[in-house]
């Protein structure tokens, strides 16, 4: 496995705000597309010609299409429901995934990989912790900027065949640590064990509804 190619999907678009954490963005980028600048300004930065990008919301309707052939899925929503939907296509695919969650000045990083390690469900039900959301709150500018450094990182060391544990990675920078918290398979989970995958049915949910 490795780096053959690299998909970015996002219906979103570049707004002033993004602009103190979302370091690929100027502010030249302003209302257009996020996955489409990201795709050229990388191709820029370094020559990858090996990136597609897809201006859509993920959604119960386009996840097969868009990542059922992906080695593994890289989080960087803003979004619970969307997560819980990579979280189910996940398990019933059995492809990892890396969850990343960013507030205020803290930020979360967790591998989950079905069958060997916990998964968000477990997570949620089972040790009752709910990812942290960026979506209504502020987040710092360098709390993105770790967290992508350590979820790429993980992702570098799977894709070489190192083994990556469960663990949540909980970053703090009000004091400077980094803890790892331990996230146990949930014998009662509802995706991991019992396999029950509702937002993959539920035809509902569509586009950035999904929120
Ligand atoms: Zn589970």
């Amino acid at each position: 496995m490795g780096y053959d190619q690299i998909s970015v999907i996002d219906g979103d678009i570049v707004s002033e705000t993004d602009l103190n954490r979302q370091s690929l963005f100027s502010r030249n980028d302003i209302g257009m597309n996020k996955a489409e600048i990201c795709r050229n300004k990388i191709e820029k930065l370094n020559g990858m010609k090996n990136l597609s990008s897809y201006s859509v919301y993920l959604d119960s309707y386009n996840i097969e299409e868009l990542l059922s052939s992906a080695n593994i899925i890289l989080d960087a929503t803003d979004s619970l429901k969307t997560r819980e939907l990579i979280n189910q296509f996940s398990v019933k695919k059995g492809i990892p995934w890396v969850l990343t969650a960013s507030h205020g000045d803290m930020g979360q990083i967790k591998f989950i990989f079905p069958e060997k390690t916990s998964c968000l469900e477990c997570m949620i039900n089972g040790r009752n912790m709910v990812p942290m959301n960026c979506h209504y709150d502020s987040v710092e500018p360098f709390v993105p900027q770790a967290v992508s450094v350590m979820s790429t990182s993980m992702i570098k060391k799977f894709l070489s065949g190192t083994e990556v544990d469960g663990d949540l990675r909980f970053i703090e920078f009000r004091d400077m640590s980094i803890e790892r918290i331990r996230i146990d398979r949930n014998p009662g989970c509802s995706v991991c064990f019992k396999k029950e995958y509702p937002l993959l049915e539920d035809k509902k949910i569509k586009g950035r509804q999904i929120y």
